[in-house]
């Protein structure tokens, strides 16, 4: 398989068998010193190509496992909301959610729940399903040494649980990105790590744009991602929702699609 483990041996590998041929130079190998180089110089880049594209799309699975759709026969699909819940835009989309009687699921900064406790607390009470996604949702998160990110989302955790009695057990890497501190983070703190199929791009593309490509490319199983810190987002989720629905789409939280627990039994 194509993941991280994999491609480290096989890298180490092709270096042991350039490291024989350089030994094996009088006999068989005539490779030249310049040839030998250029070899190097391509193979290295080719990893390290590997490495950021592994780290970039996270649906690879390169460093390690993230949910990332349900099942592709059956019409279920799930909406996730990230980098909430902010004070003026979330509670637009939970009108929204209300009025056509759809669970969602809500992957939360620690920092803004600490800002935003009652729409955070509105949010669970409501039925959807909620999940980490750091304290701080730092841009430089990525760089984070494994300690300081498991300190992160272990942060969240307390904050969320002081809330709600709950411990969320559901993960989303901030911008996707993952690496292998990430692993070993999350390995640390029991998450399960989730991804998206279906990225809407609301925090960037014009919302007819945005649209477009939800409603087109829209398939069973979909796990789709918005941002409910972005103010057009609920206009956009609410035709999102009609025009699913009108193809027969039924709504569910993320616990429901992928049949997982969201929250950790706690004593
Ligand atoms: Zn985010």
């Amino acid at each position: 398989m194509f993941t991280y483990r994999n491609i480290s041996f096989t890298f180490l590998l092709v270096i042991l068998v350039f490291a024989l041929s350089g030994v094996l130079l009088d006999g068989g190998f005539q490779v030249s010193g310049y040839g030998f180089l250029v070899s190097g110089f391509w193979l290295l880049a080719s990893v390290l190509t590997i490495l950021i594209l592994g780290s970039v799309f996270i649906r690879w699975n390169f460093y390690f496992f993230s949910h990332n759709h349900g099942d592709r026969s059956s019409p279920a699909i799930s909406i996730t909301f990230d980098d909430g819940p902010d004070a003026a835009t979330t509670p637009k989309i939970l009108d929204i959610l209300e009025k056509h009687q759809i669970k969602a699921t809500f992957f939360c900064v620690g920092n803004k729940i600490e800002k935003n406790p009652d729409v955070f607390k509105k949010i669970i009470d409501m039925g959807h399903a909620v999940g980490n996604h750091t304290y701080s949702h730092s841009p430089w998160f990525d760089l984070f040494s494994s300690t300081k990110m498991a300190r992160e989302i272990s942060m969240t955790d307390e904050i969320f649980f002081n809330l709600t009695g709950k411990k969320p057990k559901l993960f989303r890497p901030p911008y996707g990105v993952t690496n292998p501190m990430l692993g070993k983070a999350l390995k640390k703190t029991g998450h399960q790590s989730v991804a998206w199929s279906l990225r809407s791009f609301d925090t960037v593309k014009k919302p007819e744009k945005v649209l477009r490509k939800v409603n087109h490319k829209l398939k069973n199983g979909d796990i789709v991602l918005f941002h409910d810190r972005i103010p057009e987002t609920a206009g956009i989720v609410e035709q999102f929702i009609l025009e699913a629905q009108k193809s027969g789409n039924k709504f569910v939280p993320l616990d429901e699609l992928l049949k997982i627990q969201p929250y950790a039994s706690v004593q």
